[in-house]
């Protein structure tokens, strides 16, 4: 008899949404975090598949909601050979027009610590404190985890599964066996920090995100409420030398640099309250992973791969992972499909998944084409028509078609109808031949009907 059913390390949004909806499917979870919430996070532009699909499911789309985060509609993009400054919708697109078409820019400090009290009200036993030291194993599967409580002391857990979600400094991830490789064509750097206010755009876009190309790089400018932005400049490595040295002349420089944010910061002051009055560098974090999971133990968002931010989608793939996982895992538990085929399914979808972002952004980042080009692109690695597949991908719905299966949903549409209709959503077809299918409540997987 184990100590729990599925331990989850971590506590952020990739953590939380595994451990509530394994917990709310009746399963004994213990979430490990080390540290205690609120706590600062990057990553504050969502998607709407993780707004109206994962929060749906969790239940707590209405408590986002409720907590006032700025709605973000779409983005504008200073990109490529355009001169001009080009917009999308999310609401242009089919998939998610109505009451979907938005997302929303948030406080990660508050976002992370709703997502992470859900899961306690879910059922999971959340311990804040704790930091996980590695795992315990037997033969060859994982078995469990060791780790330090509050008081400093060594203890384990034992679980029949293992869900890594501690982030790209996760400790754990080379216990699944393979590599972790970073993406040699976004070797990019990141400085970052936050201004008190800021232009916005005319509404209905005063919420969208901006990014801007620069000779170096590409700015990020996402107002998180009328009286803060976040801003950040992505430098391209060859240039990583503007990054070294003093970050707060290197970071007026950058600005400097981009007319566009230049301007939308005139005359504004800096943040000066903690968590938002320091510069931060972040480097090396887009990489992807040979392996995603062993038996025992399945790694989730950060833990298993990011690809760069330009299109906002490591929450979202953090989230839809997680959901992956615990489809899994609520499966094999329930007794219900083979535990081999839930986790080949997991793999194959969020390989899917994560390798449209990165196929896609290869061409995003050739800044010599325009807005035209990035379109089609857009449309040539999802297999869609050229202005839907760019807003779909964007927004985390998009779509792609198999030879003998005629049109398949990706995740993120089937996520966001399944939240907004539960079971009247009805049957979903397999993403891949011989796949599997989500249930109706969307928490399991089961084998379709022949
Ligand atoms: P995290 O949010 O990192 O959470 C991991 C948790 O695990 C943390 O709370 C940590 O304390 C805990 N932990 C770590 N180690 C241990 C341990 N040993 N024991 C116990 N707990 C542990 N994403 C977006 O969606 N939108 C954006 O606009 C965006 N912008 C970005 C900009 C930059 C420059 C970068 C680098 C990333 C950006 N991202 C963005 C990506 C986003 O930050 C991540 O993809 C997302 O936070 C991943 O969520 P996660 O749950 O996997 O990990």
């Amino acid at each position: 008899m184990t100590d729990f059913d599925v331990v989850v390390v971590g506590g952020g949004p990739g953590g939380s949404t595994a451990a509530g909806l394994v917990a709310a499917d009746g399963h004994r979870v213990l979430l490990l975090e080390q540290e205690h919430l609120p706590r600062y996070r990057i990553g504050e532009s969502l998607l709407p598949a993780t707004v109206h699909g994962i929060c749906a499911l969790l239940g707590v789309r209405d408590e986002v909601e409720r907590a006032g985060f700025v709605r973000k509609r779409g983005g504008m993009f200073r990109w490529g050979s355009d001169p001009e400054p080009w917009t999308f919708a999310f609401a242009a697109s089919d998939r998610m027009a109505g009451p979907t078409s938005y997302a929303y820019q948030v406080e990660r400090t508050r976002f992370d610590t709703i997502l992470l009290r859900n899961a306690s009200r879910l059922g999971a036993d959340v311990r804040e404190g704790h930091r996980v030291l590695g795992t315990l194993r037997d033969g060859g599967r994982i078995t469990g985890v060791r780790y330090l409580d509050e008081t400093g002391r060594e203890r384990a857990a034992t679980a029949r599964f293992v869900v890594d979600a501690s982030g790209h400094t996760s400790r754990l991830h080379h216990d699944v066996g393979g590599a972790r490789e970073y993406a040699r064509d976004f070797r990019n750097l990141a400085l970052f920090g936050y201004f008190r206010g800021g232009a916005r755009l005319p509404e209905p876009d005063a919420g969208n995100i901006v990014c801007a190309a620069f000779g170096d790089g590409w700015f990020w400018y996402i107002p998180l409420s009328a009286s803060l932005t976040s801003v950040g400049a992505v430098v391209r490595r060859d240039a990583a030398a503007r990054v070294q040295g003093d970050p707060e002349t290197a970071f007026r420089g950058l600005i400097a640099d981009c007319p566009l944010v230049r301007d939308f910061l005139h005359g504004v002051p800096r943040a000066t309250e903690p968590p938002y009055d320091r510069l931060r560098v972040r480097k090396d974090y887009s990489y992807d992973r040979t392996s995603l999971c062993c038996p025992g133990m399945a790694l989730v968002g950060d833990a298993a791969c990011f690809i760069d931010p330009v299109f906002s989608s490591g929450v979202h793939l953090a989230t839809y992972s997680a959901l992956l996982a615990a489809r899994s895992i609520n499966s094999t538990l329930a007794g219900l499909v083979p535990e081999e085929r839930c986790f080949a399914e997991f793999e194959a979808r969020y390989r899917r998944e994560f390798g449209l972002f990165r196929d896609f952004l290869r061409g995003f980042y050739r800044l010599e084409a325009d807005q035209r080009s990035y379109y089609r692109h857009a449309g040539h690695v999802t297999g869609r028509d050229d202005r839907t597949a760019f807003l779909d991908l964007v927004g985390g719905v998009s779509s792609t078609d198999f030879d003998t299966l005629g049109e398949v949903l990706a995740e993120g549409a089937q996520l966001q109808m399944r939240g907004l209709l539960g079971e009247d959503a009805g049957a979903e077809p397999p993403m891949f031949p011989g796949g599997l299918v989500s249930t109706s409540d969307g928490r399991r997987w089961q084998v379709p009907d022949a």
